[in-house]
């Protein structure tokens, strides 16, 4: 590993402008990727700035919101009351994420900064567009059966490997960001980048801006939802394909639907058409296999993965039978 320096500000400000002023300065929280990466090679900065002292830990509602701060752990949140009666389905997805010494561990900015799980990213031997811009990627005439069936580049293939993430997705989550030029808000379908030419950007933040929370509109998913995961072992895995299913039924009838699914795509991937084709009907097996045949028309897969598309059909299915029945 290559010989760093390490600070760990009190204030906001002093974070931001540590890693605003350095171009080799990173933020670091729980560690459980960073340091990975750093081991590997992969990411090799020459400044460490530890956010752990900052105030970003609280998770709290406020009015209709539920804040999160940037700094929750994935176990606390996971654990806390009020999201595990009122956001079950996040509570859910995170408890299928890692291990639980992980998620002790693992801060909900981290979660949603972690870099994707490729094998030839982390292989600093092999070409990778992600890590090394124009390289060439390792993954597409090679091993891909992780890889994505959404949204991919002839770039980039790969997934963002995050359960949390695929749960903020479907509950419309709004990440809050705090950088040297001030504060904004980022609805969460937008923090995340499709991998086009540019696959060595994951997301849409900007340089030395730092995730300060995540705020959930109150909404009706407190009863009907699941989080299905499909991976190669039962725990301590990273999805094959996992699904995110909510949904908000009155006297046998489906008043809203959300759906979203991670392990497919460069970020978690929203099926809006398939909410849109359950809205108003009935929660039928029947209805939900129509709308996961809708979700996965636009599955374009590699020589590894084709089983991802029969695999998502059946997932999708499955996590909605789940959430009316639970
Ligand atoms: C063996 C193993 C298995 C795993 N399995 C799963 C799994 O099944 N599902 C899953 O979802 N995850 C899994 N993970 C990933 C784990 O959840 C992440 O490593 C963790 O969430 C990252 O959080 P952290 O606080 O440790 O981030 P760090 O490692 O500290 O940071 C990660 C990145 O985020 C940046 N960062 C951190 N906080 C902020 C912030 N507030 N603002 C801006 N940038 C920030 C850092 O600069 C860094 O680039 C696994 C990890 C391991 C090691
Ligand atoms: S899929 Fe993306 S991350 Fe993997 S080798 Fe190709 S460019 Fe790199």
């Amino acid at each position: 590993m290559n010989q760093f320096s390490y600070i760990r500000p009190a204030s906001l400000k002093a974070a931001i402008d540590a890693v605003a002023k350095d171009n080799s300065a990173r933020f670091i929280a729980g560690g459980t990727n960073l340091l990975d990466l750093m081991k590997s090679g992969v990411t090799t900065p020459e400044k460490l700035v530890d956010i752990n002292r900052l105030p970003l830990k609280e998770i709290q509602v406020n009015g209709a919101t539920l804040h999160i701060g940037a700094l929750a752990l994935n176990s606390e949140l996971a654990a806390h009351d009020t999201v595990k009666s009122q956001y079950p389905l996040l509570s859910q997805a995170l408890l299928a994420g890692a291990s639980q010494q992980l998620r002790n561990m693992a801060t909900v900015g981290g979660n949603m900064m972690q870099r994707t799980r490729c094998s030839y990213f982390y292989d600093t031997t092999m070409p990778c567009n992600k890590r090394n811009p124009n390289s060439g990627c390792g993954a597409i005439g090679g091993i891909n059966r992780m890889h994505a069936i959404f949204g991919a580049s002839d770039s980039c293939i790969a997934v963002h490997p995050s359960d949390m993430c695929v749960a903020l997705a479907a509950l419309d989550a709004t990440v809050l960001v705090t950088g040297p030029k001030g504060s904004r808000r980022i609805p969460f379908h937008d923090f995340h980048r499709l991998p086009g030419n540019t696959p060595q950007l994951d997301n849409n933040l900007g340089k030395g801006e730092l995730i300060t929370g995540v705020e959930i509109p109150a909404n009706d998913y407190t009863k009907y939802v699941y989080y299905l995961k499909v991976r190669d072992r039962a725990s301590y895995a990273f999805a094959l394909v996992s699904v995110a299913a909510a949904l908000d039924i009155h006297n046998n009838e489906i008043r809203s639907a959300r759906l979203a699914m991670g392990g497919v795509a460069h970020k978690p991937w929203r099926l809006y058409e398939a909410e849109k084709a359950l809205t108003g009907k009935a929660p039928t097996e029947e209805n939900f296999r129509y709308a996961a045949n809708i979700a996965i028309q636009s599955a374009k897969t590699y020589p590894h993965n084709a089983f991802k598309t029969g695999l998502s059909l059946n997932s999708i299915q499955t996590a909605l039978l789940k959430a009316a029945t639970v």
